[in-house]
């Protein structure tokens, strides 16, 4: 189903000067928590500056919107664009839906881009215009020279790969400026040096997309013009995995900045954070990373112990994040909970022992969760039919999880979950992570992050699920598989989240086909043509909205 719009066709046309709307949705709806308002517009994402940038560059009238959930959407976005690009994740697709119907009520053509037009391709095609793969200049500038509606349903158009050069912080300056305009007190600059990643983690949207770096000499120049805006400025790499070509990348800092000139944040793999790595890296101004430790039984190679396991790969890792500590102030450790090689008691009484034995990084956990055709393993979940039809604003690796365990029962892995997230967000667990902080502000930051919604809060909504699991019937046979009605505790959290954009969201807007992913593979599987109509999907009810809709 992927295309470009024919070039010649989309080239005989002359550009007309349009009026593009660009919103970044880093909210999936409405917020008003005091970490939103400090750290969401630092979230911010590097493709809607891009797009924006490049509509300007091709002579169009752009209007720039960050959403970070406190902000009147509807009054930003106006009624007059000719063209809406959306970028969201999936977390924010139905929020993206509802803009977009309201968009296309006021004449205008809507694009969507981001994780989630990449995950869930068919289902974006439903609500969108245009839905974006890989999107460089080539397939933006042919949309909009073809300004033409694409309706009922969508097209998806994407590029050969991802680009091979971006604008710069430079070039975009005008739209990071205006997003950092909305951060408080801490303002993080994205910039990007690589895409994709040479590992191949089978969970992971960038599995399959190739490495491959950007211009470093845009970099090296971006870097410096940073220090013509701020005192010291705060960079965070969106590179998936940051440092891969690692003595180019810290030979380019050495060359645009004075030594600690420039405070950076990057999300990495442990194999690289090799003690000489990380002393320069130190001297270099890193002040935090991100690695992925995801299992205890899994994935060995990115975090340099090969196929060692179990506690044996604890203890290495745990001598390992000691010594980064020792060099880098703040250390997210990311863990995948619920992957298939883990069984019993003894991964979640790992991670409990990591926390007591590295007690100042903060362990960020996600739910196993699975987005549609993002990554390779996807497939294999939707054919063993492990997969839940739980609506896209629950999708944020913690309201809910959609795969369903390999080795354990619901209540039983809840049970475990409420057991390391409480052990890992007690008080003493906090206590110690704010004792143990080398720094003023990564002690407040571990602080408030264990107090908030990402810590104590999480812990809160997980006892809720477990208990609906064992006291009601109905929400238990939903994560059996028994039932497709959404029980009515996730009905009023999305619509708590959507606030007033509930009762503008399209009719079935709610509901997705899980198993759009392995359809669309058995299609070409048996060589036939992918529909060009992709969404015409025979599924049972999944969902019945407040006015008792279904698709
Ligand atoms: S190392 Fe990180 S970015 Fe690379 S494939 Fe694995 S999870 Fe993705």
């Amino acid at each position: 189903m992927a295309s470009r719009i024919s070039a010649r066709r989309a080239q005989g046309r002359p550009m007309r000067k349009l009026k593009v709307a660009v919103i970044d949705l880093i909210g999936n709806g409405e917020n008003r928590s005091l970490y939103g308002y400090v750290m969401f517009a630092n979230s911010a994402s590097i493709m809607p500056q891009v797009v924006a940038t490049l509509c300007e560059s091709e002579g169009h009238a752009v209007n720039f919107i960050v959403y970070t959930g406190r902000e009147d959407l509807a009054r930003e976005v106006g009624t007059e664009a000719d063209v809406v690009f959306i970028s969201a994740f999936t977390t924010a697709a139905a929020l993206a839906y509802a803009i977009s119907a309201w968009c296309r009520s006021n004449g205008a053509i809507t694009i969507l881009g981001g994780p989630h037009a990449r995950s869930y391709p068919e289902d974006a095609c439903r609500y969108f215009d245009y839905v974006f793969g890989f999107t460089d200049r080539e397939t933006l500038v042919d949309v909009l020279r073809a300004n033409e509606r694409q309706r009922p349903l969508g097209r998806y158009v994407t590029a050969p790969g991802q680009p091979q050069s971006l604008p710069g912080v430079r070039e975009r300056w005008k739209f990071v400026e205006k997003t950092l305009q909305k951060a408080p007190w801490i303002k993080v600059v994205p910039m990007i040096g690589s895409m994709g990643c040479p590992y191949s983690c089978s969970f992971c949207i960038d599995a399959n997309v190739p490495y491959q770096t950007l211009p470093f000499d845009v970099i090296e120049e971006d870097l410096r013009f940073l220090l013509t805006k701020f005192a010291k400025p705060l960079v965070a790499w969106h590179d998936p995995n940051f440092g891969i070509k690692f003595d180019q990348y810290m030979g380019l800092i050495e060359r645009a900045a004075p030594r600690g000139a420039i405070n950076f944040i990057a999300e990495t793999s442990l194999s690289i954070l090799t003690e000489p790595h990380l002393r320069r890296m130190r001297d270099n101004g890193i002040v935090a990373l991100l690695p992925g430790i995801e299992s205890w039984y899994d994935l060995g190679g990115k975090s340099r112990v090969g196929r060692t396991t179990g506690t044996e790969k604890l203890e290495r890792i745990s001598e390992h994040v000691n010594l980064i500590q020792s060099y880098v102030p703040y250390l997210q450790t990311n863990f995948v909970i619920g992957m298939d090689n883990d069984q019993g008691a003894e991964p979640f009484e790992l991670t409990k022992r990591f926390v007591d034995l590295c007690p100042a990084a903060f362990p960020g956990y996600s739910l196993l969760t699975s987005y549609g055709s993002a990554a390779p393993l996807n497939l294999e979940y939707q054919e063993a039919g492990r997969i839940l039809p739980f609506p896209f604003p629950l999708l944020n690796n913690n309201l809910a999880m959609n795969v369903r365990p390999r080795h354990y029962g619901w209540v039983e892995f809840y049970d475990r979950l409420i057991d390391v997230v409480g052990h890992t967000f007690s008080p003493r667990a906090i206590y110690r992570r704010f004792a143990s902080a080398t720094q003023r502000e990564t002690r407040w930051l571990n602080l408030v992050r264990g107090l908030s919604q990402e810590g104590r809060g999480r812990l809160r909504h997980h006892r809720r699920v477990r208990e609906l699991l064992v006291s009601d019937r109905a929400f238990r046979d939903y994560f059996e598989g028994e039932s497709t009605v959404l029980p009515q505790f996730y009905v009023d959290l999305i619509k708590r989240s959507l606030g007033s954009w509930y009762e503008r969201l399209p009719e079935g807007a709610l509901w997705h086909d899980h198993l759009a992913y392995s359809k669309r593979e058995r299609t070409e599987a048996r060589g036939e043509l992918v529909p060009k109509i992709p969404a015409v999907i025979q599924a049972p009810i999944l969902w019945r909205d407040a006015r008792g809709v279904a698709p």
